[in-house]
């Protein structure tokens, strides 16, 4: 089973989730692919269904006009996005997967900015897959840009 806790690489950041996380997603936008350096998996949390403990060591960085990114300042794990713009996503967080302390039990079941993804890698297996403008419309958010 998932834990609902999780912290970055160093510790300085952690967290704990008011539920235990079933799922994750992928993000395959250029900008979570910089983040992560990689492809970033995030779990969807509601505003308020996440606690920080309290450390000077997390860091915002503001990607867009709409979304900001979290990670360690000491260590550089990436430990969050955040929709900060309005409509049905705002205040959602997307808390990065590996910064868990357990991932097992949890099913992989979306992939996101998928006509973004680099065509020398592929998740074998079926799931939701969105494009950007899908993912866009239905963040309400009018922009073309990445978050
Ligand atoms: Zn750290
Ligand atoms: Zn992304």
């Amino acid at each position: 089973m998932a834990s609902k806790t999780g912290s970055c690489l160093c510790g300085e950041v952690e967290y704990e989730l008011a539920e235990e996380p079933t799922s994750y997603g992928a993000c395959h936008c250029g900008m979570c692919r910089k983040f992560s350096g990689g492809i970033e998996l995030g779990i969807q949390v509601p505003p308020g269904g996440v606690r920080f403990v309290p450390t000077d060591k997390l860091a915002l960085y503001e990607s867009s006009d709409w979304a900001e990114r979290g990670f360690c300042m000491l260590c550089g794990s990436s430990v969050f996005w955040r929709f900060t713009g309005e409509g049905p996503l705002e205040g959602m967080f997307s808390i990065s997967a590996g910064t868990l302390e357990d991932m097992s039990g949890m099913t992989f079941d979306a992939e996101v900015y998928i006509d973004h993804k680099p065509d020398s890698h592929s998740f074998a297996g079926e799931r939701t897959r969105l494009t950007e403008a899908e993912v866009l419309a239905a963040a309400g958010v009018e922009t073309g840009d990445d978050g």
